[in-house]
């Protein structure tokens, strides 16, 4: 193995290990990674824009940060040089941001979103842009305008959606870490489908700004990478209050909780009976199952729980997401961004614009929920089911009176075939079941693997927790790694 090759296999930790002690450069470290792209994209696609020239200027200064804070015996900031893959829904100042839609093809942002600023200052190499389903409305990549990402395990699967890019890039070790974002489990699922690491945090946790919009009060940008650890030291980097998005709110993370002689004993995890439903691959329950009864062997104590509005997610879900989306997505209108079709006149440029550059699935999501939100319907879609809304994150407020988190699957099935759904949007909806919930409460969530199927695919487990609880999820799930080899296998490409 040459050393190059070598170094894409390092996870996070290491990598910022080796960054540190100077055994080698941010140069060296974003070649091994680019070099690694060049070889293996063209058969997995895992971005939308690569981002070479940048990233190697990016490395360079990194270098040379880091030898002249050396000299002066100044701190370094933690990441410097780390090289990190992003999802192409958030802003990456100069760098096209086209959210997997062909109507912001040629959109660059004049800024950055706040995570990834914070990520910046922290000292990050831009590997590039990874492809999501258009406006992160899916469960598979396949509603990408740019073509389908295939899952590093087996290339004729999906690798989950709708931050499939990332997840490949961190599967296939394109990437030690990318950041992705979960509206209804697009962290969560496609971590599951490429068997890595995804945190969903609580609603409010990192800002939004620079996250381009899909539904706004159920969007969290989320971090995936290879190991809970790795998950945790990204994920505290980007959280935080920030005035630009009113929605977050300053709450202190405890202290470092992925380390040596972290402890679970006692702590309480229930399992809900509703996440065990009639349709879900048997190796699914079996795997989960068995994960639930490790954590009781390290000193956890289960308690079988009931979530009874559970079912209810699914419909209220794909109502608000689309009501949300509908408004959002307003601003595409050939005025502002990206794509003008036309200009003979106003109407026409708005009609235009937006019939060639929407896809089939956004235009039916942006035809629901203009329905869900029209004047004769409001109450009976939209204002029923944001009632129904909040029965659910009653269940959640209510059950964590007596556990400390829910254990449960991430998705009913192992990573399906690409275009095994078909044109079933009811089939591929039916992928989120167990992941709309915690959005729907705002609630965090945390995926990681948990086993393998008969075909060889990664099956994950969720926990999900109390409000800015991250810190419980991270710890079982760090304890959990700490005791099994699962988040070890990787793909050979
Ligand atoms: N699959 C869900 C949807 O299509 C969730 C996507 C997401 O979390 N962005 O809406």
């Amino acid at each position: 193995m040459s050393e190059k090759t070598k170094l894409t296999d390092f996870n996070v930790k290491e990598a910022m290990d080796a960054l540190t002690n100077g055994r080698v450069s941010s140069r060296e470290m974003t070649e091994a990674f680019l070099d690694r792209i060049s070889a293996h994209e063209s058969d997995i696609h895992a971005f939308i824009t690569t981002t070479p020239e940048m990233a190697l200027e990016m490395a360079d200064s990194a270098d040379d940060k880091r030898a002249r804070l050396k000299n002066a015996g100044e701190t370094v900031p933690s990441l410097l040089g780390l090289p990190i893959a992003i999802k192409d829904v958030l802003c990456v100042d100069g760098v096209r941001a086209t959210c997997g839609s062909k109507i912001l093809e040629q959109f660059k942002p004049p800024f950055n979103a706040t995570a990834v600023q914070k990520l910046l200052d922290a000292g990050i190499v831009v590997l590039g842009k990874t492809n999501t389903d258009e406006f992160a409305m899916g469960s598979s990549t396949e509603n990408s305008a740019y073509g389908v990402t295939h899952n590093p395990w087996d290339m004729d699967r999906v690798p989950g959606g709708s931050s499939g890019g990332s997840a490949a890039a961190v599967a296939a070790k394109f990437s030690p870490a990318a950041l992705g974002t979960d509206t209804g489990g697009s962290v969560r699922q496609p971590a599951s489908f490429c068997g890595v690491t995804g945190i969903k945090p609580t609603y409010g946790r990192i800002s939004r700004y620079g996250l381009i919009a899909y539904g706004s009060s159920l969007d969290t940008m989320g971090v995936l990478a290879r190991t809970v650890e790795d998950v945790e030291t990204i994920f505290r980097l980007t959280a935080g209050f920030d005035e630009r998005d009113s929605t977050t709110i300053d709450m202190p993370i405890s202290d470092a909780v992925c380390r040596e002689g972290a402890d679970i004993k006692g702590l309480r995890i229930g399992v809900p009976k509703e996440y065990f439903i009639e349709g879900i691959q048997p190796e699914v329950e079996q795997s989960v199952r068995a994960a639930v009864d490790k954590f009781r062997e390290l000193g956890a104590e289960i308690i079988d729980i009931s979530l009874p509005h559970t079912e209810y997610a699914l419909p209220v879900y794909y109502l608000i997401a689309p009501a949300e989306a509908s408004a959002n997505l307003a601003r595409f209108d050939g005025v502002r961004y990206g794509l003008r079709a036309s200009d003979e006149n106003m109407m026409q440029m708005f009609t235009e614009s937006r019939g060639a550059g929407f896809g089939p699935e956004v235009k039916r999501r942006i035809m629901l929920g203009t329905y869900a939100l029209s004047a004769g319907y409001y109450d009976a879609y939209y204002g029923q089911a944001q009632k129904v809304r909040t029965l659910i994150r009653a269940d959640f407020d209510s059950i964590f009176t007596t556990v400390d988190v829910i254990a449960a699957p991430v998705a009913p099935t192992t990573a399906f075939k690409i275009g095994g759904h078909g044109d079933d949007p009811l089939a591929m909806y039916l992928e989120d079941v167990f992941t709309l919930p915690a959005n729907l409460a705002g609630v965090p969530g945390l995926a990681f693997p948990a086993g393998f199927d008969s075909s060889e695919l990664p099956i994950g487990m969720q926990l999900m927790g109390k409000h800015f609880d991250e810190a419980t999820l991270l710890k079982l799930a760090y304890v959990f790694q700490q005791h099994t080899s699962w988040h070890l296998k990787t793909p050979v490409l």
